[in-house]
């Protein structure tokens, strides 16, 4: 563990006792990894789960003095605020946001990212407590640019698809179309973070993440999570690759977005945690705009290197087609194209992404690869049971 460590300022940081909520997910996993190794700060960790965090909990652990687990699920759990009050700045993580659930559970969804959250916000508000609120680039919905004619030159200008904190709109489908349930519930979040902070004088942060990606994402459908589940994309490629099956194109894969790897994101929060007169009353996209492909690209970018990292041949056919209706039912929609402006976090906390898609794909499919191949290999041998 570091010590002497200094803000972007010069400024010392004194050690702070930080509750996580949703830390035993894919992002809180990789942050109290972070918060353990190279800084002095104690985590409050609450969950419904810990498996991911496990190896940290562990008595014999180095960090067990400095985590500690809550499990508890903030719908109905009096000791949250109890917690709220004994650390200095909350995190909130805790989500449904796996959008196979938008269209086919938006009451969860909209209760989960809305309701939910409600009492932390205020809880952090009435005790004069920093809040750092993770949100989602799905925000921004659609691009303008999606509704011009499809040879518009004008699709190329960056005034028609790049997204800003500070000026770009939010463009949601229609209400039948319930893919946008998590979307327009995590606005309105974010809408009363930031009148709490205009009215109540609430600190705040609010992170805007651009598919993060990594190991631990997710489940592998069938080892570690249901077999009906569907997981984000990188999750559903990755179990694909490993049962040697086809990838699954929603809607031709055509839709774009940029892929940054999580250990790059992390720091970033790092910086926000350590940083609060910087980060305080901001609102980050947290991305990496030169990682942008198509969900195709992504498909023939995954096969190679899970054919490198596994050292077994690609399929001859290594995509197929699915609609979006029968992929994820009815009410599914998507967002076309996510490439983050840069401009705010660049200012406020100097943080650049480093890591380019190829090698964040090369160290997670081997992280998969090492972790589920044997699991998956015995599942799929099993004799069928009459
Ligand atoms: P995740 O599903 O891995 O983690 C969320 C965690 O919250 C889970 O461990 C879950 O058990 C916990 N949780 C949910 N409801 C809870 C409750 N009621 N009580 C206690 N714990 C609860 O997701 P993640 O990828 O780590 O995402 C974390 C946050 O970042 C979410 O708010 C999500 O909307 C946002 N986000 C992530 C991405 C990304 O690229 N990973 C993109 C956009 C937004
Ligand atoms: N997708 C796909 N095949 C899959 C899973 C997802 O084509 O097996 C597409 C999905 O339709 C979307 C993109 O991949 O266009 C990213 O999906 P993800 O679930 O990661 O979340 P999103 O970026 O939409 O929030």
């Amino acid at each position: 563990m570091a010590t002497g460590r200094v803000d972007l300022d010069g400024n010392p940081i004194k050690p702070m006792t930080i509750c996580m909520i949703g830390a035993g997910g894919f992002i809180g996993s990789h942050l109290c990894e972070k918060l353990m190794e190279e800084t002095p700060h104690k985590v409050l960790a609450v969950d419904v789960y810990n498996d991911k965090i496990k190896n940290l909990l562990e008595p014999s652990s180095q960090w067990g003095d400095r985590i500690q687990f809550h499990r508890l699920n903030i719908k109905n759990d009096s000791r949250l605020e109890g917690l709220i009050r004994m650390a200095d700045l909350t995190i909130n993580l805790a989500a449904i946001c796996t959008p196979a659930d938008y269209n086919t559970r938006p009451l969860d969804t909209i209760y989960s990212n809305f309701i939910d959250a409600l009492p932390v916000v205020k809880y952090c508000s009435e005790n004069s407590k920093r809040l750092i609120h993770f949100s989602t680039c799905e925000i921004y919905g659609k691009t303008i640019g999606a509704f011009l004619p499809k040879d518009s030159p004008l699709r190329q200008d960056p005034n028609y698809f790049l997204l800003k904190e500070d000026e770009s709109p939010c463009i949601f489908g229609p209400i039948e179309k319930q893919r946008w349930s998590y979307a327009c519930a995590k606005q309105l979040i974010e809408r009363l973070i930031y009148a709490e902070g205009a009215e109540n004088s609430l600190e705040f942060t609010i992170v805007r993440p651009f598919n993060w990606i990594g190991p631990r994402m997710d489940f592998i459908p069938g080892i570690d999570g249901p077999s009906e589940g569907v997981p984000r994309v990188l999750a559903c490629f990755s179990n694909n690759l490993l049962r040697r099956e086809p990838l699954k194109l929603v809607d031709g894969g055509q839709s774009q977005r940029t892929f940054v790897y999580i250990k790059d994101a992390i720091e970033a929060v790092l910086l926000m945690i350590e940083n609060p007169a910087r980060a305080n009353g901001h609102v980050f996209n947290v991305g990496n705009p030169n990682n942008e492909v198509t969900v195709r690209q992504l498909a023939e970018m995954m096969t190679q290197v899970y054919a490198k990292v596994s050292g077994e041949s690609s399929l001859d056919t290594p995509t197929v087609d699915v609609s979006s209706k029968e992929f994820y039912g009815e009410g599914y929609d998507d967002s076309d194209k996510r490439i983050p402006d840069m401009t705010i976090i660049n200012r406020q906390l100097g943080w650049n992404p480093k890591t380019s898609l190829f090698d964040l794909l090369e160290s997670t499919l081997t992280y998969q690869h090492r972790t589920y191949a044997e699991a998956v290999k015995k599942a799929t041998s099993k004799p069928m049971t009459s």
